[in-house]
Formats: C-alpha cells, structure tokens, sequence
C-alpha cells in the first residue's frame, strides 16, 4: 500500500488538519471519511494510519520499521477490514469479520505501540456487524484508532456516526484527476479525456482505462440514442441479457446513464458543451434532445438513481434491470 502524504492528490485542507491533529495528539479515536467513490478517502486513511504507527515524529517516514512493515503488507498493528463478496451476492461486511478484528486489537500491539483500523466501505456492514462494532466504538479498549469510510453515510447507523469524527472529502478537479493519470504515464490528450469523463473521480478514471469502461459508455449511450426505436421485447431482452452481468458492472453501465442524462439537462438549459462530461458525444446529445423533454430527463435521472441504490442491497439483478429498462422505455 501507499502511505506517502506526497503521493496524494487533492484534499489539502483535510489533510492539513489531520496532520495537525495528529501532531498536537488530538487525534480521536474514530473518524468517518465520506465522500464521492474512488476520490481517494483511503489513501488519506491508509497515509493517516502510517503516520499514527510510524516511529519517527513527522510521521509516514517510509524507513522506520513500522513504514516498512506497512509497505510489505504485514505490520501487526494495522487492520483493514473490507466488504466479500460469496458468488453472485452483493459485497457485505459480516459479523465474524469485525469479531475477527475484535479479537485482535484486544492484545497489546506488537509493533508500534498502537493500533490502526480501517474499515472500507463501511456501509456495506450489515446490522450484525454494525451493532457489535459499535460496542467497541463506545468502550474502546487499549490505544485503538479507528478510521471508517464510506461514499454513503446516510447508510450508516446513525449510532455509528455519532460515535465518530466526520470528514468530508470532496470531488477531485478535473485538473487532479488528469495529473493522476499523467503520473501513471497516461499521455496528456488522454489523461484529460478520461478526467473528464470521470465525475472527479481517479477511481472511475481508473475503471475507464482499464477495463472495457469506454466500451461499457458508449454501450450506455448507443442504448439512449436507440431507446425510440426499441420495441419493448428488445428492451426486455436487454434487460434479461444485462442481469447476467456483474453486479459492479451494471452500476457502472448505470452511471454512465446518469451522465448522460446529466449532460442532456446542461444542454437543455443552455450551458456550454465545455461543462459536458460526454464532450466527445457532443452533437448526438444535442440530437437526442428533440426525444427528451426536461421533465423526462429529470425523472430518468431519478430512475437511475433509485436503481443503483436498490443494486447496493442483494437484490434480483436480472428483474431489476427488465424493471429499470421497461421504465425508462415507458417514461
Ligand atoms: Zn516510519
């Protein structure tokens, strides 16, 4: 893992102040970092988590046995819990994995003298698993510090949040995510391309490069610009095909939906096609417009929204997509 503060992009002010709290030892012993997906919350955390273990006072040094521990991936004293997926079933977090970490950060650190956890995708605990880590928020045992992160609080028992620090993390600029990406060796032309496409997220950048994320976009907007001339047993047919899918997959497909719709509605309200994520679909959006009034955009919007919350819980993927596509067809 990385734990260099360098290596971060983006969240000045936020890291600013955790250095800070951390260097006058006013850190608390739970933080909730929230915000957007793949913005980068837990390279802050795991960079966070290093300096509270590292030996040295600036914290993160790289060199100290604790940093190297943590660069080979086997510091004692550093947890990170995160959600499984078995088979098809959505990612959970379970009980036997917080009893896991129970048990474990109730012995006396090894290395450092403390002991960090993160917990990833916090909402994705289910109430098992929420209810008894929250025993340990609120009678901590031994020098623990607990860092959760979630892209949705409002998912979280509101017990949960109360027993933590929140910090927020915003979008990264489009001009972060493309810096990123040129650190990865993506060509400049490239990198500001997918930047933009990527929400302000380096996590959906990534997705988009590397996967067959561009391939899934234009898939998502070749069904918009057909959705007129489909017949419903088309769409049914769509929907069936879509539910064999990977469940993360969908989502994706989903977003990029979303985006578009986004982009219709800037469009529509006469905005600059310099605020588009789809600037490269520029003048089939403006195409597409005459199909779509305002107010079919915006319940679209909402449609795909509702959906990709619903997708989050283990529901049926393959009637929720017939369901979402005959909706979208019939709005
Ligand atoms: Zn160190």
């Amino acid at each position: 893992m990385d734990i260099a503060w360098k290596a971060i992009v983006g969240h000045e002010e936020n890291i600013a102040r955790l250095r800070a709290m951390l260097r006058e030892g006013k850190l608390p012993h739970a933080m909730l970092f929230t915000g957007p997906e793949g913005v980068g919350k837990r390279r802050v955390a795991q960079a966070l988590a290093a300096a509270l273990l590292c030996e040295r006072e600036e914290g993160s040094c790289g060199l100290c046995p604790s940093c190297r521990a943590l660069l080979q991936e086997n510091h004692p004293d550093f947890h990170m819990v995160l959600p499984e997926s078995r088979g098809k079933s959505a990612r959970i977090i379970r009980m036997e994995q917080i009893r896991e970490l129970q048990g474990e950060i109730a012995r006396l650190p090894i290395l450092s003298g403390r002991r960090a956890v993160i917990i990833d995708d916090a909402e994705l605990m289910n109430d098992a698993a929420a209810n008894s880590l929250l025993k340990t928020l609120e009678e901590p045992v031994g020098d623990v510090t607990f860092l959760l992160i979630s892209g949705r609080r409002s998912s979280l028992l509101d017990t949960i949040v109360s027993r933590s620090m929140p910090v927020g993390f915003g979008m990264l600029s489009v001009e972060a995510v493309a810096e990123l990406l040129a650190r990865e060796g993506v060509p400049a032309e490239e990198a500001r391309e997918l930047a933009l496409l990527s929400d302000g997220s380096i996590g959906r950048a990534g997705k988009l490069r590397a996967g067959d994320g561009m391939s899934l976009r234009n898939d998502a907007a070749e069904f918009l610009w057909q959705l007129g001339t489909m017949s419903m047993d088309e769409v049914w047919c769509r929907g069936k095909s879509m539910g064999e899918w990977e469940r993360e997959r969908v989502s994706g497909w989903l977003s990029y939906l979303g985006m578009l719709f986004r982009d219709m509605l800037v469009l529509c309200c006469g905005g600059s096609s310099e605020l588009l994520y789809h600037q490269d679909l520029c003048p089939q959006i403006l195409g597409a417009l005459a199909d779509f009034p305002e107010g079919r955009i915006f319940s679209m919007l909402r449609l795909v929204k509702e959906t990709q919350h619903r997708l989050q819980s283990n529901v049926n993927l393959r009637l929720h997509m017939e369901g979402f596509l005959i909706k979208v067809k019939d709005l």
